[in-house]
């Protein structure tokens, strides 16, 4: 089992399978983002021999993401082989995706045992998604939502609140996904990595957002639980269900139950610290999964209590170097 310092026990891997992505959106990377070289990059095997090994160690559900998972070519043929260990230790496989290429997935994922799907939006506005994404592709991922819906997923919207660019459709975005049966969290910007803007400038406390939206709904602290950082609302007016996921206004890290492992076996036991364990050598020393579970338990030592992160004023360095696109979101 995988128990860290402060007996938090760890059931839930995010697992990045590549760093590249066909969108560049502004609070996340740079237009000429740097990816990592192809030759650095888990294989397909190197991939699915680590999440077994994390399943053999109590990981119960498991997170594809990236970059932007669905570009990766052979992705699916991992997602099949991890769909038929659910039941095996493994409870479920999501992914989390910008939505462009899910229409041509949506069926595969549901065949292979998903039964959810995060999706990001930021927007349903076509001038300022591609503004935000640097590339003019809402229509690929409303297709995609609409596919994933058809092929009986379960969708839950991503939402990153920023100042001055959703933040007044915000309301318009919820009552949207909660007509179609999607359920929505909203995300603070978090400072990792170095982009073109001062994310400063759009950063935005869900703390405003949630004051502004009871000006006009209901909410209510719902019991909804799903391990993770978010803090579920029912909103009595839409019949749907927000999260909020707050790293920057209100802290969460006390029931964190999960580490992350880049697309090069880096593996980061907290998304805002620098500390990381190189599962890489450890798979490809060849002495079975020995070396592997011991790198595994090292990062259980060095596992930190909490991220601190912070976007006090303009012109900060972000807390991490890394981008989340890196880490894996
Ligand atoms: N490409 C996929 C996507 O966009 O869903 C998966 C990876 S992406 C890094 C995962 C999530 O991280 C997305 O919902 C994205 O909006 C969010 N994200 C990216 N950079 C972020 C940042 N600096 N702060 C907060 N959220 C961020
Ligand atoms: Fe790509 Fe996701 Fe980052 Fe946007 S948030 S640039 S879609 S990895």
């Amino acid at each position: 089992m995988l128990v860290d310092t402060f007996q938090r026990r760890i059931t839930y891997l995010r697992l990045s399978v590549t760093d590249r992505c066909d969108l560049r959106c502004t609070y996340c990377m740079p237009e000429k983002m740097r990816f990592l070289p192809k030759a650095e990059v888990l294989t397909l095997e190197e991939l699915h021999r680590l999440a077994t090994a994390f399943i053999a160690h109590g990981v119960r559900r498991i997170r594809l993401t990236g970059g932007e998972p669905l570009v990766r070519r052979d992705m699916m043929d991992l997602v099949r082989a991890l769909g038929r260990q659910i039941g095996t230790g493994l409870d479920e496989v999501t992914l989390t995706t910008n939505g462009t290429q899910l229409a041509q997935h949506a069926d595969a994922l549901a065949a292979a045992g998903v039964r959810r799907v995060n999706v990001s939006l930021d927007t349903r506005d076509r001038a300022l998604f591609a503004e935000l994404t640097r590339r003019d592709a809402l229509d690929k991922v409303m297709e995609g939502i609409a596919a994933a819906k058809a092929a009986g997923l379960e969708v839950k919207l991503n939402t990153v609140a920023l100042k001055g660019r959703n933040e007044d459709e915000l309301p318009d975005l919820i009552a949207w996904a909660h007509s179609e049966g999607h359920s929505v969290t909203l995300i603070e910007a978090m400072p990792l990595g170095e982009v073109d803007e001062d994310r400063f400038d759009h950063f935005l406390s869900l703390e405003t957002v949630r004051a502004r939206l009871e000006e006009r709904w209901t909410l209510t602290g719902s019991d909804h639980r799903t391990g993770g950082p978010a803090r579920y609302f029912d909103v009595a007016e839409t019949g749907g269900r927000l999260g909020l996921i707050t790293p920057l206004t209100q802290n969460f890290c006390e029931g964190c139950n999960r580490v992350r492992v880049t697309t090069t076996g880096q593996l980061y036991p907290c998304l805002g610290g620098g500390e990381r364990v190189d599962l890489r050598a450890a798979l490809r020393e060849g002495d079975g999964d020995g070396a592997l579970q011991a790198a595994m338990q090292r990062a259980m030592a060095i596992k930190p209590l909490r991220h601190s992160f912070a976007i006090d004023g303009p012109g900060e360095a972000p807390s991490q170097p890394r981008h989340m696109s890196v880490t894996g979101g």
